[in-house]
């Protein structure tokens, strides 16, 4: 049984369905880790953590539910995830509060996430009446030739805390809608928004037994997913050491992986550009949800005639944000996730303003809440330019020319998300289509998403894996080439 603090209940004190579903949750036999809320530190839940022996349990179930699960007609399949979509609507205010409370999401980015998560499941919904395969011509006369998609059987699913219900769904519902069962691990710090969740909404949305296990641990259960005989298919997102470290270990056993790993993106800002949405945009893009999101605006690159004006708007709305307990009170950001990436954000900041960089704002912080903070004067040796910072900090580096600035723009191992901001279209999407990330916008932000659109990186950000629409195709199944004829073939002597 998962112990749950007494605040833990809907807003108006009483027990809500998740909770009541948390009270007999146990998914696993390991020893009981308890989750403090970041942004008071109060103890939220007390989780039993799986185990190796948990993780081999939960697949070899996984692998025995899954063939009857693919026979399974197309629309009992869609109408179980439609199902699923309802209940999330349904208990969307408790999941928020878990949300909010477990990661330190404020209002919009909950809202958001929520949002999204939505979209995954509906959009899966569409998938299992889509055409799997086609016919195609054959060589041999008298050959009916047909290639078909099949699913890929066991999906292991790793995910992290910094968006756990909709990095999750993006592949718990695709992988399912197409035929496959799920071992999802989320972050042992969002044990409910990335886990019981998932559980609970499709236990209540009549998913067949055996086809989705949640397994609440670290990197020890982590491993043990990915090396596990009966997963076929391991989709990791993460940061860019942790997917090194997958991607080996996949590899080693030839097993298919997907990683979705760290950013550090560029927001380019030519002469002719909107200042004032820019920087607005700018502004989203590195200090929403403490900055902790993979593809924030990591690095802005503004042309130096309007640098100066840049960095001050910046400031202007930096000074603005208000910091605090996001659950309980009106504020722009949250607290840092916990003490570990605090002291790293707080690291990139100190070490770039001794490297040179100004701090035109912030750079202090009151316990886990971190100022947004602006850096002026950047050079491309600083960790604040060449870190993934994954906090609320925006540096801003100068450029004379476009070259220039696709040059910076390019100068990192990592190609997530791009932005490009200028008045002229051809001249930002000459720009845009010359950055080396997944995905690229003009006169909008980084940080965008849909369900439809296949979503990953390049470079450090990825192994060319991609989430949505119809690249799940790819991720969740595989090809099988089957021939009939009337009559049997006929060889040549000896044969
Ligand atoms: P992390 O890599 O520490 O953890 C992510 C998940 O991997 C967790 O569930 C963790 O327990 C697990 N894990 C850690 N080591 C493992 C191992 N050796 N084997 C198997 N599993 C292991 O990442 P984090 O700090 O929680 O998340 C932040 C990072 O994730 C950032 O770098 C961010 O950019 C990236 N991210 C990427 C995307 C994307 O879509 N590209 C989305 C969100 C976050």
């Amino acid at each position: 049984m998962a112990a749950i603090a007494p605040e833990a209940t809907s807003r108006d004190g009483t027990a809500s369905w998740l909770d009541e579903f948390l009270a007999d949750w146990r998914p696993g036999t390991g020893e009981s880790r308890e989750i403090r809320e970041p942004a008071t530190g109060r103890p939220l839940i007390s989780v039993a953590q799986a185990t190796p022996e948990d993780v081999a349990r939960a697949a070899a179930a996984a692998a025995e539910a899954q063939p009857a699960w693919a026979e399974t007609s197309y629309i009992e399949r869609a109408r179980i995830l439609h199902r699923a979509a309802e209940i999330y609507e349904a208990h969307r205010d408790e999941f928020g509060a878990w949300t909010q409370r477990e990661t330190g999401d404020h209002r919009n980015k909950m809202h958001h996430e929520q949002n999204f998560t939505i979209q995954e499941v509906l959009n899966a919904a569409t998938m299992p009446s889509q055409p799997y395969g086609s016919l195609v011509p054959s060589a041999q006369p008298g050959r009916l030739s047909m290639v078909r998609r099949i699913p890929v059987g066991v999906v292991g699913a790793i995910t992290p805390w910094n968006s756990p219900s909709v990095l999750g769904m993006r592949v718990v519902a695709p992988a399912l809608a197409l035929g496959n069962a799920v071992v999802l691990k989320p972050d042992p710090q969002t044990p409910v928004c990335g886990g019981a969740m998932f559980e609970s909404i499709f236990r209540e949305a009549g998913l067949p037994e055996g086809l989705l296990h949640i397994v609440v641990g670290g990197a020890d259960v982590g491993e043990a997913i990915v090396t596990d005989p009966n997963v076929n298919v391991v989709s990791f997102t993460g940061s860019t050491a942790a997917g090194r470290r997958v991607g080996e270990l996949a590899g080693q056993r030839l097993k298919k992986v997907s990683l979705e790993l760290g950013g550090n993106n560029a927001f380019v800002v030519l002469d002719d550009a909107d200042l004032e949405a820019a920087a607005s945009a700018g502004a989203y893009a590195s200090f929403q949800f403490q900055g902790q999101v993979c593809f924030a605006a990591g690095r802005h690159i503004v042309h130096r005639s309007v640098a100066d004006a840049y960095v001050e708007r910046l400031v202007e709305r930096a000074k603005r944000l208000r910091t605090g307990d996001p659950y309980r009170e009106e504020v722009d950001l949250g607290p840092i996730v916990n003490e570990k990436q605090l002291a790293r954000v707080d690291g990139i900041v100190r070490r770039s303003v001794e490297g040179g960089a100004r701090l035109a704002e912030g750079g202090t912080h009151d316990g886990l809440f971190y100022r947004p903070t602006v850096l002026a004067d950047v050079t491309t040796d600083l960790p604040a330019w060449t870190d993934e910072t994954f906090g609320p900090v925006a540096p801003v580096v100068a450029f004379d020319t476009d070259e220039e600035a696709l040059a910076l723009a390019n100068d990192s191992e990592y190609g997530l998300a791009g932005a490009v901001y200028s008045r002229s279209l051809s001249r930002g999407l000459a720009l845009a289509q010359r950055i080396k990330s997944g995905m690229v916008h003009v006169n909008d932000q980084t940080v965008n998403d849909e369900a439809i659109i296949p979503f990953g990186g390049m470079g450090a950000s990825g192994n060319g894996s991609r989430f949505g629409g119809a690249a799940n195709w790819d991720e969740f199944t595989q090809w099988q080439w089957v021939t009939l004829r009337d009559e049997p073939r006929s060889f040549p002597h000896p044969y």
